[in-house]
Parts: structure tokens; C-alpha cells; sequence
């Protein structure tokens, strides 16, 4: 009887992307689910993952499996159930859903190889210049591989020219797989074979009497003796000046002898963990950390605890509960993820997991490379390492044991991806993959998504909340506080910890600065406290939200914002036209000469930049050590760790950055922290805005104060009574989260509703709005056949940023109980669908 497997197939507008083949005998019984095989695909050869086996098949005529690549499966059954709901979930092929778990280097890589049949050549015979090119090609170097074809003949179509020619079988041409790019890293070694006495008798003999040789050879011969194991052939060059042809010739007259072994690339090699020992937890902590516990002791596959979301303040012993809820999962003989935003913005919280679990952790990181990535996969896989820290890619490691998936700062954007397919949330995708392992999740904030928090409201998660700012160890904040000479101040203890009060934040109206005259983007207040920090020797953070700062207009005399009639969105200032415009629906106007509020002529667009906060400071403090962070500055490998560690170290007195600032610093000397101008992002046309807005400044006025120096934070606005900017000032979340869920409620918005977002980008901009009107009818027409009545679909319009790449970007949005089911299994050509989009932009 035939065996049949389903084989998902990567290969671009494939549709499903899944395809049925047989097993040819000699494969029968060793594919298994969860293999890549190699697969005929019209005239190419394919890789593919064979999904599941059958004894039938309802396509007439199926072709065989070619080849089976690995014996052992590359997915686990989990991760295999993971691909499948993000396809359905996301709308994406299967296919880019199981790439995402794929080690690297085991991706796509086949080829064809073309070779030459000498005997077939016609004795005189007319062929294509190029023909002959070919032909001249391999015969000097024999067969290539089509990649190598390429290189030899640039900008030509060589393939059109080898076809007649393999047609005649003049050429021959023969699929194959490319081996992975990447190997294990294998290291030389050599040992001492000889005796002690035989070398004593022999040592002086290694080469010819009084030659550099000698001693060279001589010197390795000692280093080695002094060495039990086998040593790496680079180690012995660098210590005895010996050269790899010395040591041959020691090899030839049994001297010593080579060996391999095979090492495992480690990414942590250089940053050298300092051991915690677990302090013992506040009474809080402790509450939090039972009922994760509990969870974890449940561990009953068919029945998977409840998610965790663990809202609490920075700085409130989050991480604390992360490290020992990953033990517990150790005890358990569990394997744990912990999802973190990017690391080299989060070396902190990096270091305490690779302290507190010496030798079992492995890192995954977008600076990884590819063989660094691929032992790492390897590892996890064959069970060798028990915690996994990295970015969203992280979640797809291999582990056969999972019992726990963390993710810290749930809410930073960079779970999100949202520039390739699948277009997904990690956040979602733990979620999911949790259910599927029957492990605990446990997602950690500060500021968690509004939609999330809900959603945990609703469904019953175990909501766990740390509203105490744990500073840090009693011991230690007395050791800082007499390192910077002053006394320690009375706190709030417990246990080993002290807690510290939230910075007060001072909101400052900029309005009042002009009309005061002063005209500088300082207030006075913050002109004041950056005086007084600089006098006291201690640093300031000044933060500068960049994203669409220069685009929205406004007055300066009365904080009024042009915004659209018809959306109450921003409405965008375009230079190039000098007119404004709504990204959501297209509505245009020409720039106001008085602003339609006060009248005043002090309306226009706003943009201040890092390098001109840093001037304006450089201008009024002449002393003072600035340090930029941004795009710019941070452009290079490393720049992150240099900037980060030049700034904790005092070297510079005032950081001034813009978003990244955000993440998980913990700086002791940062005694205040001034936001620019606190409303930049809130005029940007999202409803995420307020939101974003409110998570961005209750993040950045963390950074204050995380010291017994104490600290403060000021917040510059022309809009002093936004909601967002209120509630961020009184760090009162759950404030926000009532105020915004009253609102989003109001506008039919998310949680309330759901929403699909179609984007397209062409080259040409008329052709790119014919389409999106094209689109949005045909939306329409399937919309009316379907009966989704309660779906709106909104626009087409550009988008905010609409251009990108020289390509021009329209967008539809969706928006209904379940918008996605309408695109299900629809061809939507080159419209890119987002699921639940973060962001509008
Ligand atoms: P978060 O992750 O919420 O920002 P952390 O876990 O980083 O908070 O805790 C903040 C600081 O307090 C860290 O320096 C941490 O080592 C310390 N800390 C956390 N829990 C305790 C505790 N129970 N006793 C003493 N120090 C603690
Ligand atoms: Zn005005
Ligand atoms: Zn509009």
C-alpha cells in the first residue's frame, strides 16, 4: 500500500502552499511528520515539511518524495501545531509560518547543477555567442551550480540560452540540495603523544641545531607537556610562536597528534556573569510567585493553566518573580522561554538570568551568527540547554520539555512583526503555544496593552499585581548612598528590601513659557533642576519622542491641533506641497494662516530633533558632557553596549535619546529625567495614540529616581490636560486603562471591535491609488455577497508614512467583529494583511 504525505512547501504565491506526494519504497517508514524532505515542484526541486501521513490521497497522481533530509524531525508535533494556528490566525502560508522555526542555514537551499556531455557536442556546430560562453565555461571547470553559473556570467539570461542545449542533452542538468551554509565549528587540537623520557631524549632533535625552528618546536613540546588534555592548535601558536608546519613536522615523527572536536559556538562567551544568589522575596512578590507556582505544578497538558499577566511598576521585582519561577520550572524538569524586547537594549535583565543559571542558558539574538544560531537551535534540541533569553524569535526554539514562556515588557512593540510574513504578535503566539505545551505564561508589564489587560479581565487569567517600587537590596542602596556622600534616607523595609516612593513628576505647561518670553524648547523648571543636578555631580536623562515629531501643526500660543473634520485625526504637514493632509481618509486643506482657535499666527509644524536638543544644551550649559543616543549614533555593531556603559559609568552627564531610552535601564545616578515635549505622539493618527503616549512617558519616568538620591521628573506639553499626560503624571494606570476603555468604547475601536489592515506599496503612486480603490470595491462586493454587515471598511487612503523605500503606501482598513474571516482563503495579489495591527501608521 502507498503511503501518502502532505508536504508544505515553500515556495512564494503558492497558495495553501501544501501539496500531496507518495513515499517511494526506500523511504517507506522513515519520513516521519516533522521532516524535511525534497520534493519535484513543477520543473524545480523544493525543500518541504512533510505535515502529516495518509492512506489516500484525492489528488489522481501524485509524484514520490525525492529525498529525505534529516532522519530526525526538524519540528516538534508542538511547534508543528504552533506554524498551523499562526497560518490560520495570521492568514499566512503555512509554509513562512514553519521558516520561522527552522534552524538557520536548513532553509531553502536547493540548487541545480549543470554539466557538460562532451561526447554530445556536434563536431562543427553553430551556436549563440553566449551558447558558446556556456559551453566554454564548463568545460574548463566543469559542472556548476546554477549560483556559481551567475557569477561566472553577470547580466546575461544564460538559463534561456542552456535550454536548446538541454533539450539536445548536450548539457546535462541534475537538482540537488546545497548542504546547510552553516556547519558545526569544528576546532584542531593536538596532544602530546610522546613519553617523558622518550621527549627528554628526544627534544634537542626536532630540527637542525642552533634554528629558529628549534626552539620554536621546543617551546611546544613544553607547552604541551604541561597540558593534560588536548589543546586547540590556535592556543599552541599563540603560546609557543610555534607554526602549524612545526607542529606537523612534530606530528610526522610521533611527537604529537591531531585531533577535532567539535565546539559549540557560545554567544555568551563574552560577558562574563556575575552568580545572584535569589534575595528573599517581599510579601508581595511572594503572593505573586505561589499562584505562578501552583501553575506550574499543575502542568496537566489537556488542561493548561490560566495565563499570567503581572502588572507592576518598574522597578517592582518583576524579573525577581522571573528568575524563580524559571527555577521552579528547572525543579519541575521543565524548559523555560523568556521573550525579552531587544537585548542589547536589555543587557540588565540578560545578565541576572545567566547569573542566576550558570551554564543552562542559551541566547538568541539578532546579532547571533548563523552557526551561533544554528548550535544554539541544536542544543536546545538535543536537550542541552534549559533556558532560552532572545527576542520573539526566541519563542521558536526547540525544546521537548517546555513548561514555561515569560514574557518580559509584554508590551514593547518589537514582539511584533510586522515588515515580513507572517505578520504576527509574539504575545499571541505564546499565548497559543503555551495552550498547545501546556505551559504556564507568564507576560510581565509595567504598562501592559490596554487590549490585553481587558481581555484578562474578561477571560479570567490570574492577574497579579506589584504596585511597590523594591529599590533594591537595603544593603546596597547603603553602600551607594555613602559612595555619593549622603545619608541614608528613611524607607519603607522589608526583608532584604527597601521600597522607594515613584518619582513625582511636574508637568509644565510650555504655553505659559512663551507668554512668560521665554522661547527656548527649556522651561525654566528644567533649566533649573538640570542646573541643580549638574551642580551635585549627578546625571539627567532628557528624552526626545522622534516618531512623527516635524509633520503635525499646531498653535505655540494656544496648543491647538489641526485636525481632520471628518476623522478628528491629526491632519499631516506635507512640504514638498505645503498642504495637509488625514492618512485615514484622504481630506486635504491648505495650510491655515491664523490658527482657527485663537487667531494667533504662531501655527505651524512642530520638529525638534536630538542634535538640536543637544546644541540648545551645549549652548546653555557649556560644561556639561552630553551623550547622544539615537538611530544615528547606535547605527554600529555594539554602540548600544558602548553608549550604555560610557553613560553608567559617568562619563557623561546628560543622555539624550529618544525611544530606546524607554526599555529596561536601571541607571543609580539618574536623579531626573525631562521629556522635550511630552505630547509629540499624540498627535500622530492612530487611536493607539493616547496609549502609546501614556506607556512611553510612565516608561521613560521610571528611569528616574532608582536610587536612595531619589529624583524627578518633568514633563513639557502644550497640552497639560490630556488624559494621557495626566494620568502618566500621577503614574496611575489603572486610571488610564478606565479613561481609555471608555473612549475606544465610544469610537467602536479595539477591544470593542477588531480590525484587518491591507497594505500596498508600488513604485508608481497613480497606479497604487487605482489599486487600493480597486481593492476597497472588491472588499465591498465580497462584503455584500457574505453578509457582514456589521464590518465598515475604512478608506483607501495613504498612509501616514507614505512613502517608504521610493514605494508608495495605501492602506484599507477593516474594521468588525471578525474582519478576517471575510479574507480567508480570498487571493489578495500584493496587498500584505496585518491581523489586529499594532499601528496604523
Ligand atoms: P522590575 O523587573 O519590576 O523592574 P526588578 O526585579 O528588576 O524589578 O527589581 C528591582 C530591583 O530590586 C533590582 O535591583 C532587584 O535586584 C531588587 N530586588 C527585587 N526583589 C527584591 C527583594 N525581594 N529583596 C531585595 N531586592 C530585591
Ligand atoms: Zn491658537
Ligand atoms: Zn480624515
Amino acid at each position: 500500500m502507498t503511503t501518502f504525505v502532505q508536504v508544505a512547501v515553500n515556495v512564494p504565491l503558492s497558495g495553501s502552499g501544501i501539496y500531496d506526494y507518495h513515499l517511494p519504497e526506500e523511504l517507506e517508514g522513515r519520513v516521519k511528520p516533522g521532516c524535511l524532505v525534497i520534493v519535484p515542484f513543477g520543473k524545480r526541486t523544493v525543500q518541504g515539511l512533510a505535515l502529516r501521513l495518509t492512506g489516500e490521497s484525492a489528488v489522481p497522481e501524485t509524484r514520490p518524495v525525492q529525498t529525505l533530509v534529516d532522519d530526525q524531525p526538524a519540528l516538534t508535533a508542538e511547534q508543528m501545531k504552533l506554524a498551523q494556528w499562526m497560518a490560520d490566525e495570521t492568514l499566512s502560508p503555512l509554509a513562512a509560518c514553519i521558516e520561522l522555526m527552522l534552524p538557520p542555514g536548513l532553509s531553502q537551499h536547493t540548487g541545480t547543477l549543470y554539466g557538460l556531455n562532451s561526447e554530445k557536442l556536434p563536431a562543427a556546430a553553430v551556436f549563440t555567442p553566449l551558447q558558446n560562453r556556456l559551453i566554454d565555461l564548463l568545460r574548463q571547470r566543469g559542472p556548476l551550480r546554477d549560483g556559481q553559473i551567475d557569477n561566472a556570467l553577470p547580466k546575461v539570461r544564460w538559463r534561456e540560452a542552456a535550454e536548446p542545449l538541454l533539450h539536445k542533452e548536450i548539457l546535462g542538468s541534475q537538482p540537488f540540495l546545497l548542504p546547510p551554509t552553516v556547519q558545526p565549528k569544528r576546532a584542531r587540537t593536538v596532544w602530546l603523544t610522546a613519553a617523558p623520557e622518550t621527549l627528554a631524549e628526544r627534544l634537542e632533535g626536532v630540527a637542525r641545531p642552533g634554528s629558529a625552528a628549534l626552539e620554536r618546536r621546543k617551546a611546544a613540546l613544553r607547552f604541551l607537556q604541561g597540558e593534560a588534555l588536548p589543546v586547540d592548535v590556535a592556543w599552541v601558536k599563540a603560546s609557543s610562536g610555534a607554526t602549524l608546519a612545526d607542529l606537523q613536522s612534530l606530528a610526522e615523527k610521533d611527537l604529537v597528534a591531531f585531533g577535532e572536536t567539535e565546539v559549540w559556538r557560545d554567544p555568551l562567551e563574552h560577558m562574563a556573569p556575575v552568580v545572584q544568589q535569589a534575595p528573599q522575596l517581599t510579601g508581595g512578590q511572594m503572593e505573586a510567585l505561589e499562584r505562578v507556582r501552583a501553575g506550574l505544578r499543575q502542568m496537566d497538558p489537556s488542561n493548561p493553566p490560566a495565563p499570567y499577566l503581572l502588572h507592576g511598576v518598574t522597578g517592582s521585582g518583576k524579573t525577581e518573580i522571573y528568575l524563580q519561577a524559571v527555577a521552579e520550572a528547572l525543579r519541575q524538569g521543565r524548559q523555560a522561554i523568556i521573550l525579552v524586547p531587544e537585548i542589547s537594549l536589555t543587557p540588565q535583565t540578560v545578565k541576572r538570568f545567566l547569573g542566576r543559571f550558570p551554564g543552562q542558558v542559551g541566547l538568541v539574538h539578532s546579532r547571533l551568527s548563523p552557526g551561533e544560531r544554528y548550535d544554539t537551535w541544536r542544543r536546545a534540541r538535543s536537550g542541552q540547554l534549559s533556558v532560552i533569553v532572545g527576542p520573539r524569535s526566541a519563542l521558536f526554539t526547540p525544546l521537548p520539555r517546555l513548561g514555561l514562556i515569560v514574557v518580559d515588557e509584554c508590551h514593547d512593540d518589537s514582539y511584533y512583526q510586522d515588515d515580513q510574513t507572517p505578520v504576527y504578535h509574539a504575545v499571541q503566539a505564546a499565548l497559543a503555544y503555551a495552550r498547545i505545551t501546556g505551559s504556564v505564561v507568564l507576560l510581565g508589564s509595567a504598562t501592559p496593552e490596554i487590549g490585553l489587560y481587558y481581555r484578562a479581565q474578561r477571560e479570567h487569567w490570574n492577574l497579579l499585581e506589584l504596585p511597590e517600587r523594591i529599590l533594591a537590596h537595603r544593603q546596597i542602596l547603603a553602600t551607594q548612598a555613602s559612595q555619593s556622600g549622603i545619608s541614608m534616607p528613611e524607607l519603607d523595609n522589608e526583608g532584604e528590601a527597601a521600597f522607594l516612593p515613584l518619582p513625582p513628576v511636574q508637568v509644565v505647561d510650555m504655553r505659559q513659557e512663551l507668554k512668560a518670553g521665554n522661547r527656548s524648547i527649556f522651561s525654566r523648571s528644567l533649566q533649573d533642576s538640570l542646573t541643580q543636578v549638574l551642580n551635585a555631580g549627578q546625571q539627567a536623562i532628557l528624552f526626545l519622542n522622534r516618531r512623527g515629531s516635524s509633520t503635525y501643526v499646531f498653535c505655540r500660543e494656544c496648543g491647538h491641533v489641526l485636525r481632520c473634520p471628518r476623522c478628528d485625526m491629526p491632519l499631516t504637514f506635507h512640504s514638498d506641497t505645503n498642504d495637509l493632509r488625514c492618512h485615514i481618509c484622504n481630506y486635504q486643506r491648505q495650510m491655515p494662516a491664523y490658527c482657527p482657535q485663537c487667531r494667533s499666527t504662531s501655527i505651524r509644524q512642530y520638529g525638534t530633533g536630538t542634535e538640536r536638543v543637544e546644541s540648545e544644551v551645549q549652548k546653555t550649559f557649556p560644561n556639561a558632557r552630553t551623550l547622544r543616543w539615537d538611530a544615528e549614533t547606535t547605527r554600529q555593531k555594539g554602540s548600544h553596549e558602548i553608549l550604555l556603559s560610557h553613560f553608567s559609568h559617568h562619563q557623561a552627564d546628560i543622555l539624550i535619546g529618544t525611544q530606546m531610552l524607554a526599555k529596561g535601564l536601571d541607571l543609580p545616578l539618574v536623579t531626573l529625567v525631562g521629556v522635550v515635549l511630552a505630547d509629540v505622539g499624540l498627535n500622530l493618527p492612530d487611536y493607539r495614540t493616547p496609549e502609546r503616549t501614556f506607556q512611553l512617558l510612565t516608561q521613560v519616568a521610571g528611569r528616574a529616581g532608582r536610587s536612595p538620591l531619589g529624583g524627578r521628573v518633568i514633563l513639557q506639553t502644550y497640552r497639560p490636560d490630556h488624559y494621557a499626560i495626566q494620568f502618566a503624571a500621577k503614574h496611575d494606570y489603572s486610571g488610564f486603562l478606565q479613561h481609555e476603555l471608555a473612549e475606544r468604547r465610544k469610537i467602536g475601536y479595539p477591544p470593542f471591535s477588531r480590525l484587518v489592515r491591507l497594505e500596498l506599496r508600488q513604485r508608481d503612486p497613480a497606479s497604487a491609488e487605482a489599486e487600493a480603490h480597486r481593492m476597497a470595491e472588491q472588499l465591498q462586493v465580497w462584503m455584500d455577497q457574505e453578509g457582514f454587515t456589521s464590518t465598515r471598511i475604512i478608506g483607501p487612503a495613504p498612509c501616514f508614512f507614505a512613502r517608504q523605500n521610493g514605494l508608495y503606501r495605501w492602506q484599507i482598513l477593516l474594521r468588525g467583529p471578525e474582519p478576517a474571516r471575510l479574507l480567508r482563503g480570498k487571493t489578495l495579489g500584493e496587498w500584505r494583511v496585518a491581523v489586529d495591527p499594532t499601528s496604523l501608521l
